[in-house]
C-alpha cells in the first residue's frame, strides 16, 4: 500500500495527494468503525464473563442447597425489598423444603437457607424440643428408662391395691 502511494506521488503529484486523502478518509472511517465493534465485542465478552460466573455460581449454590430456584437471580422488585425489609443488590428464591412456599434471599444467603420463614419457626421448634430431648436423656440408657419403668409401675400398683 505504502509503495504504491509512494509511486504514485512521484508520478503525479496531485492525484496522489487526492487519492492520499481519500484513503485517509477511509482509513478514518474504518478505524472508528473498527473501535465501534471493538466496543461491542468487550461489551459482549463483559456480558459473557458475568454470565459464566452467574451460571458457575449458580451450579454450586445448587449442589449445596438444593432448595435453589434456578434462574432467580435478580434486581429486588419492591415485594422482594417487602420481603427482605432490606436488600443488598440482587436477591434470588429457594424453595421451601417443607411447604415448597418460595421465599426471597439475599445472594449470600442462598447456600444455608432451605425453608420459608414459617416454616422456618417450626423447624427450629422441632430442633430445640430434639435438643431439650438429648440433654434431657444423655448417658441413660434404654436399660436406665426400663427400670424406671417398672420402679412407677410398681408404685401405681401399689396405689391402686390401696384404692380397690
Ligand atoms: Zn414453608
Amino acid at each position: 500500500m505504502q509503495l504504491t502511494l509512494r509511486r504514485e506521488h512521484t508520478t503525479n503529484g496531485r492525484k496522489a495527494r487526492k487519492h492520499s486523502a481519500m484513503n485517509q478518509n477511509t482509513n478514518t472511517a474504518t478505524l472508528e468503525t473498527l473501535k465501534a465493534e471493538e466496543t461491542r465485542l468487550a461489551q459482549v465478552k463483559a456480558a459473557l464473563k458475568e454470565a459464566q460466573s452467574l451460571a458457575k455460581w449458580e451450579a454450586e449454590t445448587r449442589a449445596i442447597n438444593p432448595q435453589y430456584v434456578f434462574g432467580s437471580v435478580r434486581k429486588p422488585t419492591a415485594e422482594d425489598e417487602a420481603a427482605l425489609g432490606h436488600s443488598h443488590g440482587r436477591v434470588c428464591s429457594i424453595r421451601c423444603l417443607s411447604c415448597g412456599e418460595e421465599r426471597t434471599v439475599n445472594l449470600q444467603d442462598a447456600k444455608q437457607v432451605v425453608y420459608c420463614k414459617f416454616c422456618k419457626k417450626d423447624a427450629d421448634k422441632a430442633k430445640s424440643k430434639t435438643k431439650r430431648a438429648s440433654k434431657r436423656l444423655a448417658g441413660k440408657s434404654v436399660a436406665d428408662i426400663q427400670a424406671e419403668i417398672e420402679a412407677a409401675q410398681k408404685q401405681l400398683e401399689a396405689l391402686q391395691g390401696k384404692v380397690a
